[in-house]
């Protein structure tokens, strides 16, 4: 068990556990999502990168491809032209080879020669096509210039298959320089189509085969053939071999990444464009899976925090509910006069009630960790000490008194009651909780009446003008002492002429007088076993144990001698001073009770007064007295 604190503990002010969760899953959120930002933009640049070499390598492919498919046919057809410069060859022998060359080059649709007319000559078609093809403008074209080289033309529609055609043609020139007609091959456009087609490409996709000059020659999938493309392209394109770029496609209007690069020998161009959404296809899906991850790290996270939410709102509720216990208890420890304390084993404070300062002007810190002994009067010490040893169980409970110092050094008496405490299953905790209480009130109320009982018990055995025992006190000691002692003697006393002294001097000197004589006989058996008392009036009595007859005697005499001495003036007395009669009596073995002991120290004394008064007769010298040899007076 802690200690409880004894001042309110003063917490640092925390932030509630609800902002704490929150912040956390805001700052795991932030976290992830920037990991996911960051993760993505990275891949869509790798992704980029990537579909860029994709492209330009595919690209180059086909412009190799390309320009191969254009390479064999002007190579064979090279051959030819020089052929037809000087020769003009039989028709079968020619058109077989014709044939032959068609049949090597799968590109080739028909390849044939036409004559100055546009009439076909020569033809590698299974029957010589009627149509005349001077009005084809690379027919036009070859007769009008001189240019040997080979000319590709933008797809025509064939009049031999009605299919969209590419014709690769050269002049042939005679000998002389004339215009010898021209030496054509069709491609078919769909033989592009069919190889592009092989390349499984998504939707929107494209790959063209343009002239640089920006014609169309052969466009996958669309098959539009007159489209023109912009003449920023057609810029783009004659500035380098090979380019890379993006943008909008002229066949569907998608926005595409686009590669292109020339064929080496020729002026036809190959663009392949992938649209910007399959080039990132495979990192949209990467992202769609990371974003269900993070979508679920998320929902993880927020479902821990709402759980560990609940777990700290519930902690805190406990937290507040124990707080406002312990400030109950608090209340009530430090409200009330009393003082709680709790003492661990070794007796050393553990807690102190605020209502210490007021009782023993000590602050609770100051006490707490001391030992309580500490604070015990060293005479109380050994009662306190006893009864914490005599708490052996929980039931026991012990009150003891004693003296402290408050912290102005002035004593103070406490009460204090205590017992074990702690839970009645736990028998290892053996802490002891007191109730501090001030009695110092009490005790001096206490002691008060203590001092007031002494005065009147007293008051009840004294005699208030003399200072002597009074006659009850007499009448009690006689009794008891005669009882237990076989040796014992009274004197009776009385003044003598005292009436006279009184209506002479007056009542008061009376009065100083009875506490003169008084004095005397106080004096002669102070220090001594002896009860004098004052008999009544002007008459004394004094029990002396363990005192012979004759010993009694003396203490008499001297009494006697003493208040003459005293030389109080008495005009009603012989001698003219206050004197004194004394009968004395000692126990005899005839004696049985103490009443015939008194009757003859009575007799004794009425035996002295009638001698003459001032003088003392001892009972057993009377005459007539049966235990004496005769009478005998003193003085
Ligand atoms: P005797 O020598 O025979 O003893 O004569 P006496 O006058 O002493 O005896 P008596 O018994 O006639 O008188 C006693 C007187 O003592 C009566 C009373 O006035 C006086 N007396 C008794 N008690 C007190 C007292 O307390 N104060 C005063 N002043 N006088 C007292
Ligand atoms: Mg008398
Ligand atoms: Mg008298």
């Amino acid at each position: 068990m802690d200690p409880l604190p004894n001042s309110p503990a003063k917490l640092p002010k925390l932030f509630s556990p609800t902002a704490i969760v929150a912040a956390v899953v805001a700052a795991m959120s932030i976290f992830v999502l920037g990991l996911l930002i960051w993760k993505a933009t990275e891949a869509r640049t790798t992704a980029l990168a990537q579909g860029e070499r994709d492209i330009r390598n595919l690209t180059h492919s086909l412009a190799e491809h390309a320009s191969h498919s254009v390479q064999a046919i002007d190579v064979a057809m090279g051959a030819m032209v020089d052929l037809l410069k000087y020769q003009k060859p039989r028709v079968d022998r020619f058109n077989a080879a014709l044939r032959k060359t068609a049949d090597a080059l799968p590109q080739i649709g028909e390849i044939g020669v036409i004559d100055p007319d546009g009439n076909r000559i020569y033809s590698s078609a299974a029957e010589l096509p009627a149509h005349n093809n001077a009005d084809r403008s690379y027919f036009i074209g070859h007769r009008d210039s001189a240019d040997a080289s080979l000319h590709i033309s933008e797809p025509l529609q064939s009049r031999l298959t009605g299919r969209p055609t590419i014709v690769l043609s050269r002049r042939i020139t005679r000998e002389d320089g004339s215009f010898g007609g021209v030496l054509f091959a069709t491609i078919e456009s769909r033989y592009f189509d069919n190889f592009y087609q092989a390349f499984k490409f998504g939707p929107h996709a494209g790959i063209t085969l343009l002239r640089l000059d920006g014609t169309v020659l052969a466009h996958w999938p669309t098959g539009k053939w007159n489209k023109e493309v912009s003449s920023a392209f057609k810029a783009t394109i004659e500035q380098g071999r090979t380019g890379y770029t993006k943008t909008t496609s002229p066949f569907d209007g998608h926005i595409k990444f686009l590669g292109f690069e020339r064929a080496s020998q020729y002026p036809i161009v190959v663009t392949v464009a992938l649209p910007e959404t399959q080039v990132l296809a495979a990192w949209h899906e990467d992202l769609r899976n990371d974003l269900l991850v993070a979508v679920m790290l998320m929902g993880s996270v927020i479902l821990f925090a709402v759980l560990l939410g609940k777990e700290f709102a519930k902690r805190a509720m406990v937290g507040r509910m124990l707080r406002e216990r312990e400030a109950r208890y608090r209340l009530l420890a430090d409200n009330i006069a009393d003082v709680v304390i709790l003492l661990d084993r070794d007796g050393r404070f553990l807690f102190v009630s605020q209502s210490v300062e007021s009782m023993l002007g000590r602050k609770p810190d100051d006490l707490i960790g001391k030992p309580c002994f500490e604070f015990v009067h060293p005479d109380h010490l050994a009662d306190v000490a006893r009864a914490t040893a005599e708490l052996t169980n929980w039931t026991i409970t012990k009150t003891v008194e004693f003296k402290t110092l408050r912290a102005d050094g002035s004593e103070v008496w406490v009460e204090i009651n205590f017992k074990l405490a702690g839970a009645a299953e736990d028998h290892q905790a053996i802490e002891v909780v007191g109730v501090l209480r001030d009695v110092t009130e009490r005790r001096k109320m206490e002691d008060e009446l203590n001092a007031l009982n002494i005065r009147l018990s007293e008051l009840a055995t004294t005699d208030g003008l003399t200072g002597l025992a009074n006659r009850r006190s007499f009448d009690v000691a006689l009794p008891r002492e005669f009882r237990d002692r076989e040796r014992i003697s009274l004197i009776m006393l009385d003044i003598d002429h005292f009436k006279g002294f009184n209506d002479s001097q007056g009542h008061q000197a009376g009065d100083e007088c009875l506490r003169r004589v008084a004095q005397v006989i106080a004096d002669a058996t102070d220090k001594t076993t002896a009860l004098a008392a004052r008999y009544g009036g002007e008459e004394f009595a004094i029990i002396l144990p363990d005192v012979s007859e004759q010993d009694a005697l003396k203490v008499a005499e001297a009494i006697r001698l003493t208040v003459r001495s005293l030389a109080i003036a008495n005009p009603a007395a012989r001698r003219g001073v206050i004197s004194v009669s004394v009968g004395i009596a000692g126990r005899t073995p005839a004696i049985t009770e103490e009443s015939e002991l008194l009757r003859r120290a009575d007799l004794a004394l009425y035996e002295a007064k009638h001698a003459g008064r001032d003088c003392s007769v001892l009972a057993s010298s009377r005459p007539g007295d049966n235990h004496s040899a005769g009478r005998k007076q003193y003085a």
